[in-house]
């Protein structure tokens, strides 16, 4: 509250001040002023990031939303940058969650790298557009190159073939998308496309939409298999693509939380003896699930669709990093298998939101979804949007090229292990506390747990059905309150989930959710998280 007195001389907007919002760093006083602003955003959040953990509750939600009706826009200018950047640390980032801290081990948004910040600048500042490469020149290239080197982790392909692919105008290893759900949906789309494509009589489901396609094809349903544990991108890909969301078949799980391939094998059974006469559009496999982190079958999984015919495409949104790991790269073995793969930047890569890529073994598929515009894309030239589902969108591409360049893949498995390991550690604790349940042990650096007191654990091993349901109720209640009092405390933060199936039987049970990505979280820390929980129980039942 700086001068709050001092009457100030009224912004007006007019054309000179409109042309100092352009300047650039050309020379000394202006370089300063620009450096000054930098300053004052990065200390200033770094003060905030210092001081605050997890969500408090001190403003809450609805008090925040009372700040914020004013729905007109001034006319003239209500504050120099200067002034706004205060407003923004001062006011609004106190308010923002600090996904940064250790103790905040909830959900796939953690800690970055700083450099990243340093990386997220240039990208803005160059404020290319790979659409096309008339606004982007040698950062659709780089996308390309980029796009060869995580294809190579995947599919290892020789020499010979990323020599042919890197930087081929007529082909595409995959794309970069704002986000997973766009990877997923670019994946089954162009399953969707290749499965109900063009034959003779027939232009393609892309051109006569899906009722022509259905006709053509002699069928009456198109669906898309998943384990239970699908993320929620598949039913959206599902409503947008036009087979219906309820077309998304969920297929139960294993004891260990992976999809169960003997029901997978019935499904598929099923559906080809139906009298619907249904084609299967893809089966997706997870590399790493949002709930548990579990890992489907994929080697299976992929025989299973190659026997049959059928897309396979793995979701490995959250794992597909594990991939740089020498330790633990076998536990996404199979992946090769897959027609199409998603991995998320802004999850295990540690980039900046909002970053996703969808990949392709086959580097014609994309084929499937070639659009082009007279002004903007050529056939035949590097013009990225050719091939995407996304218009414009920005040179993201150039973050990951940097971030392996400055981490090497050791850097990342480093981080990768660290996750893995932490995460095992924290199940052991977890299982030497007699008032806690593990519920689903991390495969990767995802686990469940809940909060069960012994004398309920007991009660649990030798109760009927009927009685474990009461029981269930019972610690659902328990787990809900104390997920909300830490959370509200301020201090940590775990983020809870319902699971449906649990050891194998129907049970609807909540759990508490531990991802382990950042580096600064470790064993002493997710001990006083333990022992909050464990206080804030006994303080309140
Ligand atoms: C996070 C996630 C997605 C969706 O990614 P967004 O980047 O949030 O759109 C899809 N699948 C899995 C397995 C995920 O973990």
């Amino acid at each position: 509250m700086k001068n709050a007195n001092i009457p100030r001389k009224e912004l007006v907007a007019d054309r000179q001040t409109l042309m100092r919002t352009f300047i650039r760093p050309e020379n000394i006083a202006a370089s300063t002023t620009l450096v000054k602003y930098m300053e004052q955003i990065l200390f200033g959040l770094h003060d905030f990031l210092n001081t605050h953990v997890g969500i408090t509750e001190e403003v809450s939600l609805k008090e925040l939303s009372e700040r914020y009706k004013d729905t007109i826009i001034c006319e003239n200018p209500e504050k120099k940058l200067a002034d706004v950047i205060t407003d923004l640390v001062e006011e609004i980032a106190p308010h923002a969650v600090n996904v940064a801290s250790p103790y905040f081990i909830g959900h796939m948004t953690s800690a970055i790298p700083f450099f990243m910040v340093h990386l997220k600048t240039i990208v803005a500042a160059l404020n290319q557009n790979v659409v096309k490469l008339e606004t982007s020149k040698v950062l659709s290239v780089i996308e390309k190159q980029v796009l060869a080197k995580i294809h190579r982790i995947i599919y290892k392909q020789n020499e010979d073939f990323y020599i042919e692919h890197v930087q081929n105008t007529h082909t595409s290893l995959g794309c970069f998308t704002e986000n997973g759900t766009l990877a997923n949906l670019t994946a089954l789309w162009v399953a969707r496309n290749s499965t109900l494509g063009p034959k003779e009589g027939f232009e393609g489901i892309d051109k006569e939409g899906i009722y022509a396609a259905y006709k053509a094809y002699g069928i009456e349903r198109s669906v898309i298999l998943v384990s239970e544990l699908g993320h929620f991108s598949l039913k959206k890909a599902g409503g947008v693509l036009g087979i219906g969301n309820r077309n998304i078949i969920s297929i139960g799980l294993d004891r260990a939380c992976r999809i169960d391939i003997k029901s997978l094998k019935e499904k598929i059974d099923e559906i080809q003896k139906s009298p619907t006469r249904t084609k299967i559009i893809a089966i997706v496999g997870i590399a790493g699930t949002t709930e548990t982190g579990t890992v489907d079958p994929l080697r299976q999984i992929g025989e299973i669709c190659a026997e049959n015919g059928i897309h396979f495409h793995v979701d490995a949104a959250w794992g597909g990093p594990v991939l740089l790991s020498e330790k633990y790269k076998r536990l996404l073995a199979g992946i090769e298998l897959a027609d199409s793969v998603t991995i998320d930047g802004h999850k295990q890569f540690y980039m900046p939101m909002s970053s996703g890529m969808v990949y392709f073994k086959d580097p014609c598929r994309m084929d499937a979804i070639i659009y082009h515009a007279n002004y903007v894309n050529r056939l035949g030239s590097v013009d990225l949007g050719i091939k995407s589902l996304s218009g414009s969108r920005e040179a993201n591409s150039l973050i990951l090229y940097s971030a392996l360049k400055i981490m090497g893949s050791r850097g990342y498995a480093l981080l990768i292990e660290h996750g893995i390991e932490t995460a095992k550690s924290f199940a052991e604790e977890i299982n030497n506390r007699s008032g806690f349940e593990l519920v689903t042990p991390p495969e990767l650096n995802i686990l469940t747990y809940r909060i069960c007191p012994a004398e309920i654990k007991r009660e649990l091993s030798t109760s009927p059905d009927a009685q474990r349901k009461i029981l269930n109720e019972r610690l659902n209640e328990i787990n809900i309150t104390v997920q909300r009092l830490q959370r509200e405390a301020g201090k940590s933060f775990v983020s809870r989930t319902t699971l449906k199936t649990y050891k194998g039987r129907c049970e609807s049970i909540v759990v508490l959710r531990c991802v382990i990505m950042n580096p600064l979280t470790d064993i002493n820390i997710l001990r006083d998280i333990l022992d909050e929980q464990e206080e804030l129980y006994r303080q309140n039942f």
